[in-house]
This record gives C-alpha cells, structure tokens and sequence, in this order.
C-alpha cells in the first residue's frame, strides 16, 4: 500500500495516482507553487561535473548490459520510445537520512536539475521516495540535455532481476516475459 510520509499539507493524491497522472498526461504537469526553484549551484561547478562523470556512467551501462547478455533477466523490452516525455513528469528520487542523504539530494537537485514537485516523501515498495520534476524537459516532451542525461533516464524503464518491469503506459515499450 502506497502511503505518504510528513506531508505538510492535506494529501491531494497517491503515488498510484501521480503515476496515472504521467501516464495519461498530455501536457507538462503544473509547476510547484512559486515556479520552479533556482538552482544556487553555479554552472560552472555542475557542468563540468556533469561531463566528467558521464563516462563513468557510460562505463557503468555497458557493464549492465553485457551482464544482462550473460544472465538474462526474466522479462525483455519490447517496442520504442514515442519520445512523449510522460516517463520524466515525475521522478521518483530515495529519500536519504543522515549526511549522506542531504549530499544525495544536493546532488540530484544542483547538479542533475532536478527539483520537488510534491511537498512531502511518498512510500514506493517499501522505501521512501521523493517526487521530483526536471528543469530540462520541454514543453514538446523531448530532454534540453540529452547529451548528459543522468543515469535514471538512461536506464528507463527498468526491467530488474527481481521484481515486476517499470514502465509506464502509452510510453511505447512493453515488457514481456521470457519463455526459456
Ligand atoms: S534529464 Fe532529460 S531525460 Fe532526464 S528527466 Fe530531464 S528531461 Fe527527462
């Protein structure tokens, strides 16, 4: 069950309900009250950031997929990105304690452009969850920074080892099971 954690204001809606929402949204959800916040991390620290890391990302991908060619996981993608954008309306970010945490969302807010959509944390399957929008999606759905996309949207949608596909509807994949 999904639930929500030190909601400040009375909850609007769930986390199933935000996901319908991105599903079935043809238009960019609205900005958070007070529109979307500044980033107080200079360009010139994040960008390069963002450069040098990428190839340790791209290591990291590669990685994955040749061990996902050698122990195959139970479902496999099929279909295309309709590139409608739907999939980056919400993003759902772990919510960290501690020093850790706060370094984990100045990362992901300062660095990555990420920002709070939802006041609050959410629960999704047992952890806490944060529910982010991006500043580099445009209003046609497609990414400003395709280039150096993070991680998360590289990876999307997430077909695990354990565990049900994730993959939002009307995105134009769909995962099917294997039969072998
Ligand atoms: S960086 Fe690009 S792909 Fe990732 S959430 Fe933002 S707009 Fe979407």
């Amino acid at each position: 069950m999904l639930k929500i954690y030190n909601q400040p204001e009375p909850s609007k809606e769930s986390l199933d309900e935000i996901l319908v929402l991105a599903e079935s949204a043809e238009e960019l959800p609205p900005e958070p009250a007070g529109g979307i916040p500044k980033q107080w991390l200079p360009g010139f620290i994040r960008w390069p950031l963002r450069v040098i890391l990428l190839p340790f990302i791209l290591i990291d991908l590669t990685a994955q997929r040749v061990a996902r060619m050698l122990i195959r996981p139970p479902f496999k993608k099929q279909g295309k990105c309709l590139k409608r954008g739907n999939c980056c309306h919400y993003i759902l970010v772990p919510e960290n304690k501690g020093l850790l945490g706060k370094l984990f969302y100045v990362w992901n807010t300062q660095v990555l452009g990420f920002y709070k959509r939802r006041s609050g944390a959410f629960e999704s399957e047992g952890k806490r969850v944060l529910v982010m929008g991006c500043r580099y999606l445009k209003n046609d759905g497609t990414c400003g920074q395709y280039f150096l996309r993070p991680t998360v949207c590289r990876k999307w949608p997430i077909i695990e080892y354990f565990g049900h596909p994730r993959i939002i509807k009307g995105c134009g994949f769909t995962a099917a099971q294997k039969d072998d």
